[in-house]
């Protein structure tokens, strides 16, 4: 117990120095830990920690050239903000929090899908944002600059479904389940990314650069603030993040109910 909770302090700290997580992230993140920990014991962590050292390291895999495209929020230099770690872990926090208040075995599914909601996206935006050929936008029609939400392409879903499937199947072997379950983890963190795709698509906000005339979804573009020309304001890339997590969630709760009805 004490190992344990030594070790979430310490991948905390080093998110911090590292600057993976600004310091309020690192913090919400120990919290993060600490309670999925207590509610779905080390295998729970282990889930977590997948979700959290593989983003990690695909946001840091050719850095400079995403940068070159402009697909990086400004606040992924200082390392995920708060609001960015409960974006991608707040859904697993609230089955987290089901699960120790009336607990039942599907909150356990609903906590494993939400991070494979999470790493398909994190996984489709981080590589499928280096794909050669430009994404598809699916409510506009057409092609567009890589890195814009509501955009896919192909690598971007060959990724989604790899990062969605390592989930599945790290939840399969963690806890010895059967392979329908995994699968059944799997294909809902999938949906729940094409859910963050169409959201991204018909409500997120987006901006355009005054300097470089470029759209984007930072607020701040070649130095300067950008004009926002879509979007609700209020409808930001971690509102459409937490959504999708938890529609993820939701599914695969749904097709638990169903399997084992
Ligand atoms: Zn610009």
């Amino acid at each position: 117990m004490i190992f344990i909770l030594g070790g979430i302090a310490l991948l905390s700290i080093l998110s911090a120095l590292f600057k993976w997580l600004t310091i309020a992230g690192s913090i919400t993140a120990f919290i993060l830990g600490v309670i999925i920990y207590h509610a779905f014991s080390w295998q729970g962590l282990t889930i977590l920690g997948l979700f959290f050292i593989t983003s990690t390291l695909l946001t840091k895999w050719k850095k400079d050239k995403k940068q070159d495209q402009d697909a990086l929020h400004t606040e992924d230099k200082k390392g995920r903000s708060l609001l960015q770690v409960l974006a991608n872990g707040g859904a697993a926090l609230l089955a987290a929090i089901g699960h120790l208040t009336l607990s039942d075995p599907v909150w356990l599914i609903v906590f494993a899908a939400t991070f494979a909601t999470a790493t398909a996206d994190t996984w489709a935006s981080e590589i499928g944002v280096l794909s050669k050929k430009r994404p598809f936008h699916i409510k506009e029609w057409k092609k567009v600059e890589p890195g814009l939400s509501g955009a896919i392409s192909s690598l971007g879903t060959i990724a989604a479904a790899l990062g969605a499937s390592l989930i599945g199947f790290s939840f399969y072997l963690l806890y010895d389940s059967s392979i329908t379950i995994g699968f059944c983890i799997a294909f809902s963190g999938f949906l729940g990314n094409f859910a963050d795709t169409l959201f991204g698509a018909w409500f997120e906000q987006k901006y355009v650069c005054s300097n470089c005339k470029r759209e984007t979804e930072s607020h701040v573009h070649c130095g300067v603030k950008t004009i926002r020309i879509f979007g609700y304001p209020f409808f930001t890339n971690n509102l459409v993040n937490f959504s999708s997590t938890i529609i993820g969630g939701l599914i695969a709760g749904g097709l638990y109910v169903w399997i084992m009805s």
